[in-house]
């Protein structure tokens, strides 16, 4: 039975390097090729773990040989490549190592086949289903172990990380580093799933999404990297008593399709999709390539977003398996020559896998504290209660003794609920208390019972988040039926066996095999001059395969090298272009002082926080918001010397930062104009003025004079201004000889 299933290997503290794992599968010809008649050009050996590939264009070389781990031919069963290749992978995980597991191949070469499979089809299920139930049954099958198991989904297009599992799909997450735990996308969501059935919810969720993002789910697909992570931690007490926990992780990686992606003729945006489309797929190569070259210090890791998150897959801290899938028909040859010695190369990758056992980012330590904490609080309040009852049944309840037992029977709170009833009816009951008092003891009563709901609710609550808390965690053991079914175990047992047999039989085939062109030098002595020519001839023959084989790989080497290096001429020949166009815009349209100043402030960050590299544009140096630009002293907002000179000199609205709007009002036109005397004569006016000059003496007429016949007075004369002034101070009519001044009547005169 499991106990968290560690083998004795598994127990060695000291971390042995192990090769990845690299298996081919060559589907099936489909319709199309059938029905075109396209030519099969692959030979598979199961049994030696080979597979030989004829070029169709030279019919007469010997076909290319390459040898894996295993190899599978188009009558595989999905089931077959899960209990030979990946079941051991997976039961690893279950003990506590990271595993990840990769399809690689050209688009249509049945990398989502291998790993989704077909989902309404059990017998075409792929990896990640298929682990699903492996990782539940064993979990059921454990006994004294506490699971708790994670999902999450996401995928990388164009260096951008999409969390498949997320409701915002626009959202794009950024990679993070910790010292401790590595490399991780930051936000990313991760379910609790706690059957079979609620993990294939998630992945068919994610897979609804990765669909959803897309405008041509082909295309997207075959450019895009679909990474689904189940993430399970175990907890397990040692003979000590003492709680362990292990955590392991299973990456299953859908990479995007191999196939070239053409880069030429692409322009500006296309250009820049361009580039980026297979950017973590070609790393995902040039990290192979150094790590296997073994004399590069510099693993080129951090080139690419696939390469950053799967760092422990390639060299690191996990068990790796590669699936290299491949098409049989002719016209695929390039391609599958290439993913053949892409995967040949992955061969010698080699990682140091160990068990991850406590790490401090365990999520279920973090549950089965919390959980810890609750129950301590339930307890105390519980406890709380029943010191209460303890308390009122002291002063209160009336017999104690006789009624212990049924109070044992019913809860504290049904008790202390009973308790406030008895107490209400005595108080209603009892006539020797006034109303007044009786209405305060009914309320505080009610106070009371509130209290008690409440503190019923708050423990509710408590209990049913420890239930919540308790259903994320796993135990084994419940399925009863499983683990008694002993002979079915055992007959897994020794299905694993044949299984391991094979795999041992395939590797001593290939030694032998190996052996064999040694096996020649050692066969010194020769009976005869002929016998010694055919084992000669025989040994030519072999050693000029080899050279030819040699010199093929070398040829292959060379034209791949040499159409990589056209191909990233064409590519620096258009960023060359590019870089031109912008560097004339900017010359001809961005003031010089502007652009000091922002090349002053940009900055290329590799390796950085954010993520990723590329050029960042620092924040001003001159705070903006800090005080108020010297344009613009006394006016509200910044205004350029410029403008406020130009204001000031009457520009109109034009140049008014502020209050251009007139908002006085119009007086109304006037319809009166202003009294103005009538003019006097010119001669008039002179002789007015004469008149009325003070300084000029006043004529002073006599009225008592004689009149000429004409009626004029004779007799006129100037005084000076002074005495006049006198003169005429005295009131009229009171001088005395005034009277004669004035003409005197004369009567009735006769005619
Ligand atoms: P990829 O993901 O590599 O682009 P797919 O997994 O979508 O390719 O496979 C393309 C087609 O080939 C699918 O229709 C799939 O069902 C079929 N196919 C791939 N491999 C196999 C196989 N081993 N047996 C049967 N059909 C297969
Ligand atoms: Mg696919």
């Amino acid at each position: 039975m499991p106990r968290g299933s560690r083998s004795a290997a598994d127990r060695t503290p000291e971390k042995r390097p192990e090769a990845v794992k690299v298996v081919v599968r060559c589907r099936p010809l489909n319709k199309t090729e059938i029905a075109n008649g396209y030519d099969k050009i692959v030979d598979i050996d199961t049994k030696r773990g080979q597979i030989r590939l004829r070029n169709p264009k030279a019919e007469n070389d010997p076909p290319r040989e390459f040898t894996f781990d295993a190899v599978y031919d188009e009558k595989s069963r999905q089931a077959e490549l899960y209990d030979e290749t990946f079941r051991s992978l997976v039961d690893s995980v279950l003990a506590g190592f990271n595993g990840t597991i990769f399809a690689y191949g050209q688009t249509g070469t049945g990398k989502t086949y291998t790993m989704e499979g077909i989902r309404d089809d059990p017998e075409q299920r792929g990896v990640i289903p298929s682990s699903f139930e492996h990782i539940f049954s064993h979990i059921d099958r454990s006994e004294n172990c506490q699971y708790l198991v994670r999902a999450s989904y996401l995928e990388i297009y164009q260096e951008e990380i999409r969390d498949l599992l997320s409701k915002d799909q626009n959202r794009r997450l950024e990679l993070k580093e910790r010292p401790d735990t590595g490399t991780y996308v930051k936000d990313l969501c991760s379910f609790v799933c706690k059957s079979v059935r609620e993990i294939e919810h998630v992945m068919g969720i994610g897979n609804k999404n990765r669909s959803v993002g897309a405008t041509n789910m082909n295309e997207h697909s075959s450019r895009s990297h679909a990474i689904f992570l189940v993430t399970v931690e175990c907890s397990e007490r040692d003979a000590d008593g003492e709680t362990h926990i292990r955590v392991g992780k299973l990456n299953m990686v859908d990479l995007a399709g191999s196939e070239r992606q053409a880069k030429t003729g692409a322009t500006g945006e296309r250009l820049k999709e361009a580039t980026k489309i297979n950017l973590s797929l070609s790393a995902l190569g040039n990290v192979i390539s150094a790590l296997v070259d073994g004399k590069s210090s510099h693993i080129p890791y951090r080139d690419s977003k696939l390469t950053r998150l799967l760092q422990d897959s390639l060299g690191g801290n996990a068990r790796t398996i590669m699936v290299a899938n491949m098409g049989p028909a002719a016209y695929n040859y390039d391609e599958s020559v290439t993913t053949l010695r892409y995967a040949n190369r992955a061969k010698n990758i080699k990682n140091k896998p160990k068990i991850n056992e406590d790490p401090k980012d365990a999520l279920l330590r973090e549950f089965q504290e919390e959980i810890g904490k609750l129950k301590a609080q339930l307890q105390a309040r519980s406890s709380g209660t029943g010191a209460r009852k303890k308390h009122r049944s002291g002063s209160a309840a009336p017999a104690p003794g006789p009624e212990t037992s049924a109070e044992q029977a019913v809860s504290p709170e049904e008790y202390l609920r009973e308790q406030l009833e008895r107490e209400r009816a005595a108080i209603v009951g009892d006539q020797s208390i006034i109303a007044e008092d009786k209405e305060r003891l009914l309320r505080e009563m009610r106070e009371k019972e509130q209290q008690l709901e409440q503190e019923r609710l708050a423990r509710e609550q408590l209990a049913s988040r420890i239930q919540d808390m308790e259903s994320k965690l796993l135990s084994g053991g419940k399925n009863i039926a499983d683990r008694t079914n002993k002979q079915q175990r055992q007959l897994e047992l020794s299905r694993q066996k044949i299984i391991e047999q094979k795999a041992k039989e395939r590797e001593m085939l290939q030694q032998i095999e190996e052996q064999e062109g040694t096996r020649l030098d050692l066969q010194q002595t020769y009976q005869s001059l002929q016998q010694e020519v055919d084992v000669k001839t025989k040994k030519l023959k072999k050693l000029f395969n080899k050279l030819q084989a040699v010199k093929r790989d070398i040829s292959d080497a060379t034209e791949e090298f040499h159409r990589e290096r056209r191909e990233l001429e064409e590519t620096g020949d258009a960023l060359r272009k590019e870089l031109k166009l912008k560097t004339v815009i900017i010359d001809n349209f961005v003031p010089p002082a502007q652009l000091k100043a922002l090349l002053a402030r940009v900055r290329f960050a590799e390796d950085s926080e954010e993520g990723g590299d590329g050029w960042l544009l620092a924040a001003p140096a001159v705070q903006l918001l800090d005080g108020r630009p010297v344009s613009a002293t006394g006016g509200r907002r910044p205004v350029s010397e410029y403008a406020r000179r130009a204001g000031a000199a009457g520009g109109g609205t034009r140049f008014k930062g502020e209050n251009i709007m007139c908002l006085e009002l119009d007086s109304a036109a006037r319809t009166t104009r202003d009294y103005r005397g009538p003019s006097v004569a010119p001669r008039m006016a002179a002789a007015l003025q004469k008149a009325l000059t003070p300084t000029e003496s006043v004529i002073s007429v006599d009225a008592s004079a004689p009149l000429r016949p004409d009626g004029f007075l004779l007799r006129a004369s100037r005084k000076p201004a002074a005495a006049s002034h006198s003169s005429r101070k005295r009131p009229p009519g009171r001088s005395p000889d005034s009277a004669h001044l004035y003409p005197q009547s004369r009567g009735l005169v006769p005619k």
